[in-house]
């Protein structure tokens, strides 16, 4: 940059995605020619259904060109409304929905309609990279909690006077864990007397892999409704990264507050992304959720049966999403920490694995399994091979 010109030093106080940085450098290795396998991608690999393509397509040609209501187009606030009524079994309008680019930008808006310079709020880890990063770009102060061991216990005991919001992810990013129902209750009796808000981030709520079902918040206390943001994203749940458009429900005051936000940010979403995504949310939502759900089962089946070959790692077996986050402690090469670790396989082995250190627990890696069973079985194996080796 020219002499005197830098940049502010709130965006120098936190870090770019890890987890982004890491899958574009394997991006690079892959187009130089690098036969890479990369584990790191949080998205899947399937284009999208052709149907929502051709959705989005006609949109276009009928003359959906133009910027849509700030919070979105009513028929699609109307169908993620209905769709999550549904699920939840908890009653939302239109007006209580706001669709933004992506579940990531809803989140960071919630986060600035709702917190106060200094605000705490608090967060379990292993963590999605970003939640802390938001919270201190928005001025607030993120309290990180070990999800392992007594976590409503250890929630109880974060709780200050300055505690603003609890951040829950389940199924998680990165380990695929899902809060169990009794560990769901002892959270919203701990902050029930207080003025704190709960943002449900359920980004994958639809990959779920295990027979013990899902459980969301409200499920258990439907009153919570008017404290808790839900964040939900067609991305992972239709195959619909790049089409970024994801939502948030809430409270109507706490909507506007995102709205008023949002019209100062981005004016709107998509205008083709919210045609395609209100016919995946509403007629086409069962068929490609479950198929994508059946399509990462077998994945995650094989991708514990690869890692069960290796010796010396651990893991718990994940619920949902589609991550595996692993424990190598006990299988590094001696003097070497994970983070060294995971840089050597991606230049030597050309494997990308995520460095837990993104998500807060640095001799962990995260494994997407977002790739075909030979890409697993290929990466695997030299995996395997390197710490044999
Ligand atoms: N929340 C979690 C836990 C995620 O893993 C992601 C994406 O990786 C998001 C939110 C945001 O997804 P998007 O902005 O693509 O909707």
């Amino acid at each position: 940059m020219i002499e005197g010109f830098k940049v502010s030093s709130l965006v120098s106080s936190f870090e770019e995605s890890a987890t982004l940085a890491l899958a574009a450098k394997a991006k690079k290795l892959l187009s130089e020619g690098k036969p890479i396998i990369n584990f790191g991608v949080g998205e899947p690999d399937f284009v999208t259904d052709q149907r929502l393509i051709d959705r989005g397509a006609l949109a276009a040609s009928k003359g959906a060109t133009k910027y849509t209501p700030v919070s979105g187009n009513p028929s699609l606030r109307k169908a993620i409304a209905e769709r999550i009524s549904s699920d939840y079994g908890v009653s939302y309008s239109a007006e209580q929905v706001i669709v933004s680019a992506g579940g990531k930008q809803a989140i960071y808006h919630f986060l600035q309609s709702v917190l106060e310079p200094g605000d705490e709020v608090i967060i379990f880890s292993p963590y999605w990279v970003s939640f802390p990063e938001m919270v201190k770009l928005v001025g607030g102060k993120p309290v990180i909690l070990k999800s392992s061991a007594d976590p409503v216990g250890a929630l109880t005991k974060a709780i200050t006077s300055k505690t603003k919001a609890l951040i829950l992810n389940s199924p998680s990013n990165p380990s695929g864990q899902m809060w169990k129902k009794a560990e769901l209750e002892g959270f919203l009796k701990a902050i029930e007397s207080r003025p704190i808000w709960l943002m449900s981030d359920d980004t994958y709520y639809t990959l779920t892999y295990q027979d013990e079902p899902w459980v969301s918040p409200l499920f258990l206390r439907p009153d919570f409704r008017d404290r808790t943001c839900v964040i939900g994203s067609s991305s992972k749940t239709y195959a619909m990264t790049g089409w970024r458009l994801g939502w948030a429900l809430g409270p109507e005051t706490l909507i506007q507050a995102m709205t008023k936000l949002q019209s100062q940010v981005t004016s709107s979403a998509c205008s083709l992304a919210q045609a395609a995504v209100e016919l995946a949310v509403g007629e086409l939502h069962q068929e490609i959720s479950s198929q994508l759900r059946e399509k990462f089962r077998k994945r995650r089946d094989r991708m514990i049966a690869g890692l069960s070959k290796i010796k010396g790692l651990k893991w718990l077996e994940p619920a949902g999403a589609f991550y595996i986050f692993v424990d190598f402690s006990g299988a590094v090469p001696q003097g070497m920490t994970v983070t060294q670790f995971a840089n050597e396989l991606l230049e030597k082995v050309h494997i990308c694995a995520i460095p837990g250190e993104a998500f807060g627990e640095p001799s962990f890696l995260r494994f997407s399994y977002a790739l075909s069973e030979a890409e697993i079985d290929d990466g695997l194996g030299r995996l395997e091979r390197t710490l044999k080796g």
